[in-house]
């Protein structure tokens, strides 16, 4: 792990450190997803556990503890967060967390986290730490928390148990128990401004940066993910089309598109829909500013109450873009839906 932060965080870096004279037992970290959040609450508990840490706070990568944590096996260090969200499932988790993992190793990944994740924290909690020093708990995102983990996390937020940290992260607050918000010190994670993420972009070697950052919404860690998708094709084709709707050209994009995962197009038609209604309100693109001429005929011609139903079922068909039955189909319902409601 590189020792250092965003750009964009420098000022909340600073800020964070105050919080170290008296830490607090748990701090929820909020803000736009794709911003860099989990990377930063990362680097904080690494400089909470260092053994030797710089005065700006940063860790300095070289202690027994650093090398611990570098290495996801710091026993006084938990990362908790879906299964899906691991890379090597079968690498971590020797201590521990062994069962849960072997359960889920059959089945998808979850992309939530579930109440075992959270009991598996009584042990780590009873036993000593390391020199005597912090424990950390690390979550995200914790919106991701299902009913019975919140509940469980709830009960240990309410009796902390002595020398203990939870630094959690979230995308939307409004979607966790509000019970959990009041036991949490809250800290708010900036988004870059527009030219700071841009040049970040560039200098991951990203090509088109520019219309990378603004389909993200100018979240710069999300674009990056996506220009490294190589998705780049697909979503010409999906703009495309959405620029010059035909149920012809629905049938065949997504007779194209049915091998891509459903929520890059989902999302893609929710963003073009959302440039849609904006203009037509407010004359604003965000996402697609290069498809002005089109976005300005289409918000023109649809009337307002059509496009606030192709929104609303756009945004019902993308939560349910991880499961669907038949990808083929789902494109084509969701299409064809577009072409009629552009007709
Ligand atoms: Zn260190």
């Amino acid at each position: 792990m590189s020792n250092s932060i965003y750009p964009w965080q420098e000022s909340s870096w600073q800020q964070l450190q105050t919080l170290r004279q008296r830490m607090p037992h748990a701090i929820l970290f909020h803000g736009a997803a794709g911003i860099g959040k989990a990377d930063f609450i990362e680097q904080f508990a690494q400089g909470l556990l260092c053994e030797d840490v710089r005065p700006d706070g940063h860790a300095c990568g070289a202690c027994a503890s650093c090398g611990w944590f570098s290495q996801q096996n710091h026993p006084d260090y938990r990362r908790i967060r879906p299964e899906a969200m691991e890379d090597e499932p079968a690498a971590e988790g020797e201590e521990g967390e062994g069962e849960v993992k072997k359960a889920a190793k059959s089945k998808t990944p979850s992309k939530e986290i579930k109440i075992e994740q959270i009991r598996s924290l009584a042990d780590f909690m009873n036993i000593s730490t390391h020199r005597q020093g912090l424990r950390v708990v690390v979550l995200y995102p914790a919106e991701a928390l299902n009913m019975p983990a919140s509940n469980a996390l709830l009960k240990t937020l309410e009796e902390p148990p002595p020398g203990t940290v939870f630094l959690l992260a979230s995308n939307s607050l409004d979607r966790l128990l509000p019970t959990i918000l009041s036991r949490c010190r809250k800290f708010a994670l900036p988004m870059p401004n527009h030219a700071e993420a841009l040049a970040w972009l560039k200098a991951q070697g990203v090509a088109d940066a520019d219309s990378w950052l603004r389909e993200q919404g100018g979240a710069p860690l999300a674009a990056l993910e996506q220009a490294e998708s190589g998705s780049r094709e697909d979503l010409e084709t999906l703009l495309q089309l959405l620029a010059h709707p035909s149920v012809e050209g629905a049938l065949k994009v997504a007779d194209k598109l049915q091998k891509v995962p459903l929520g890059g197009p989902s999302s893609w038609l929710q963003r073009w829909l959302y440039d849609v209604f904006s203009y037509k309100l407010a004359g604003n693109i965000r996402y697609y500013p290069r498809y002005q001429k089109e976005l300005a005929s289409l918000a023109d011609k649809i009337h307002v109450s059509r496009l606030l139903a192709a929104i609303k079922g756009a945004n019902e068909r993308r939560a349910t873009a991880d499961h669907p039955l038949s990808p083929k189909l789902f494109l084509e319902e969701m299409l064809l839906e577009y072409a009629n409601c552009c007709s």
